[in-house]
């Protein structure tokens, strides 16, 4: 079987040397020409039923040979069978929750995750019920009609980590479904540890290059018939157009994740030690909860700590504010994964939505920022955050002389 760094590059390119192609083909068309009526027929029938291909495609909206291909890439990367593609993170996260509601109305979630994701789940627009719950809880709150067991893992945006295995055990016959965006394939394969459903906000480190947004289930090949279902019926689908830039992103991926994780644990480090910051969340790093899943020991699940903290800064809101204005190199953007290097408030930003109260007890705090890390030089990084960092320093000294 051939190592992480070589799928990364060859994967999803199968077919190319009978196309005679040295890069994937973008197939724009809406419509494929149907000349044989019972051939298109068993076709249009396999795909209306989630088959991953059939002779003919019929329409874009059940299948295009472009995504495919970037689909089957992925799935290689993550070690599962199948891999589906949509038109985001959120529409891959839509379809899975309303494939899951043939089986049950009834989910429950670890939080701390991704903003967006919270809010679907607890306004229940999909017309679920969300539970919120601690890992230590699920199997007492497992009910006949839970469908779906979600966990991020390391969760955005403070890093916490997950116990995969734990969950897994304490679900039952209740599948689990992990978010591991921003663990990529590279660092973390919860399938392996028993997940059923893996999936990316592949507008992060699968694109890699801001540029395209995307979202992708990876799972057996029994279970991805639903969510193609799913796909074709709500029209959530991605463009080859993106599917082509994914597919051309995750060529580096191995690549950006290790240089980008290099620099993130140099600059962890320095960050632990800076006059502004009051502590760091960083996966694996001395003080951080279950640093025993980060490594090569026995319990690990994680191959590297990645490339995405959070710093906490002593000067609160301001602190935060004044260091996201300071920023010149850095982009103060919501978003990540990408090869350059992002700060955001996810209080103000990304975590908006969540309930204060939720915010509050998962350390979603005013004074938290979120840090993106690229593949920059580290020292061009480490002087444009310290000298946006140095302004939070002057503000907190400024609101302690005027609070005297
Ligand atoms: N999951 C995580 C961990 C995310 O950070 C995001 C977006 O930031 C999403 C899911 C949603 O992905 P998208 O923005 O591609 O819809």
């Amino acid at each position: 079987m051939r190592r992480i760094q070589t799928s990364s590059v060859h994967a999803g390119r199968d077919d190319f040397a009978k196309l005679g192609v040295h890069a994937s083909p973008i197939d724009l068309s809406t419509t494929y020409p149907v000349h044989d009526l019972a051939a298109g027929t068993a076709s249009f029938d396999a795909l209306v039923g989630g088959a991953a291909q059939a002779e003919n495609p019929i329409y874009a909206r059940l299948h295009n040979p472009t995504v495919a291909r970037t689909e089957q890439a992925i799935a290689e990367l993550e070690g599962s069978g199948s891999c589906v593609a949509f038109g985001s993170g959120m529409a891959a996260l839509s379809a899975l929750l309303l494939a899951r509601r043939a089986s049950g109305s009834h989910v429950l979630v670890v939080r701390p995750i991704y903003g967006s994701a919270d809010h679907l789940l607890a306004c229940g627009a999909l017309g679920l019920e969300a539970e919120f719950v601690s890992v230590e809880d699920i199997a007492d709150k497992r009910r006949d009609d839970t469908t779906l067991i979600i966990v991020e893992t390391p969760a955005n945006p403070t890093l916490k980590l997950v116990d995969i295995r734990a969950v897994v055990a304490a679900a039952g016959d209740v599948p689990v479904m992990v978010d591991s965006t921003f663990a990529t394939p590279i660092l973390q394969n919860p399938a392996k540890l028993g997940a059923r459903y893996v999936l990316h906000s592949a507008t992060k480190f699968l694109g890699g290059h801001g540029d395209v947004i995307a979202g992708v289930v990876c799972c057996a090949d029994q279970d991805a018939l639903a969510l193609r279902q799913m796909r074709a019926l709500t029209g959530a689908l991605l463009h080859p157009l993106g599917a082509y830039l994914l597919h051309r992103g995750l060529a580096t991926l191995a690549l950006r994740v290790e240089r980008a994780q290099a620099n993130a644990i140099e600059i962890a480090a320095r960050l632990a030690c800076h006059a502004a910051v009051a502590k760091v969340y960083f996966p694996g790093m001395v003080g951080n909860e279950n640093g025993q899943l980060v490594g090569d020991g026995i319990a690990a699940q994680m191959r590297g700590p990645g490339a995405l903290m959070a710093m906490e800064l002593h000067g609160g809101l301001g602190a935060a504010a004044a260091t996201m204005a300071a920023v010149k190199l850095i982009t103060p953007a919501v978003s990540l994964g990408s090869v350059d290097t992002l700060i955001q408030h996810p209080a103000g930003l990304t975590h908006r939505v969540v309930d204060e109260q939720a915010r509050e007890t998962h350390g979603i705090t005013p004074g938290l920022l979120r840090l993106s890390v690229g593949i920059e030089h580290v020292e061009d990084l480490w002087s444009d955050l310290d000298q946006a960092l140095t302004c939070a320093v002057d503000f907190a000294a400024q609101r302690l002389r005027d609070a005297a």
